[in-house]
């Protein structure tokens, strides 16, 4: 077995240790392990760059120690920050390119952001809660992302004016598939969402070369749900 980086073989008995020693990187690598890696996610570039990402600096200061477990955990104004695996299967199940340009609805934290942004050429991202926008704009930027257009406003609607992407992903929960994210997808590109209301599930939506749409379910999820259009 590989062990990388070489604490890792420490992390998966240090769990209580290393929050104590706020050892993050150790964290991360029994996060990935014990939680991605042991539920099927593969793609290797992408467990390095969750391997990477100071999850810890994206949630609020009194949940710093818990920002590797499990779960996904509250970042105010009744928003939270997806759990760890939900946020690597999504990517995985995304598939973001190197040239692709992503467009994100609920970049909450902006977590989910920084990832996909070490994935791909350019990512724009939209965020409804006006102050959760501008944290997470001003965070992103001091992290030295230059690839990331952050947004406040209402992603019902897309982005017109940058459209259309490769990529398209949605971190809140509309009750149906909005039809104005399918039609700012590119022909051969993709949009995955937590579709539903009480019972959600993850859609994955593939639009061929000739433009046409078909879906499919992953499996349940429970997100926040997006907020209407107009509310
Ligand atoms: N990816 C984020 C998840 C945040 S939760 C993270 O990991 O931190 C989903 C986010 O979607 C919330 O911040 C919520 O405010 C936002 N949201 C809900 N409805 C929205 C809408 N109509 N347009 C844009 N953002 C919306």
């Amino acid at each position: 077995m590989r062990l990388w980086p070489p604490k890792a073989a420490a992390a998966a008995i240090c769990l209580t240790a290393c929050v104590e020693a706020q050892d993050w990187a150790a964290l991360r690598e029994a996060m990935v392990r014990n939680q991605i890696q042991r539920r099927g996610v593969r793609n290797e570039s992408l467990l390095n760059i969750l391997r990477d990402i100071p999850r810890h600096e994206f949630v609020p200061d009194a949940l710093r120690r818990s920002a590797y477990e499990d779960r996904p955990l509250p970042i105010g104004h009744g928003q939270t920050i997806s759990q760890p695996y939900i946020v690597a299967s999504m990517t995985e199940l995304l598939g973001p390119r190197r040239d692709d340009k992503v467009l994100e609805i609920g970049t909450g934290s902006g977590y989910q952001t920084a990832v996909l942004a070490r994935l791909s050429a350019r990512v724009y991202t939209i965020e409804i809660v006006e102050p959760l926008a501008r944290e997470a704009a001003t965070r992103l930027r001091n992290m030295g992302y230059t690839n990331i257009v952050p947004r406040a406003g209402d992603g019902y609607e897309g982005w017109p004016e940058e459209a259309p992407f490769d990529r398209i992903i949605l971190t809140a929960a509309p009750p149906e598939l909005p039809a104005a994210l399918v039609k700012q997808l590119k022909p051969g590109g993709r949009l995955v969402a937590p579709i539903g209301r009480e019972w959600q599930e993850l859609v994955v939506v593939d639009k061929d070369r000739g433009g046409e749409v078909s879906q499919r379910s992953e499996y349940p999820v429970m997100f926040v749900p997006m907020v209407p259009k107009n509310k």
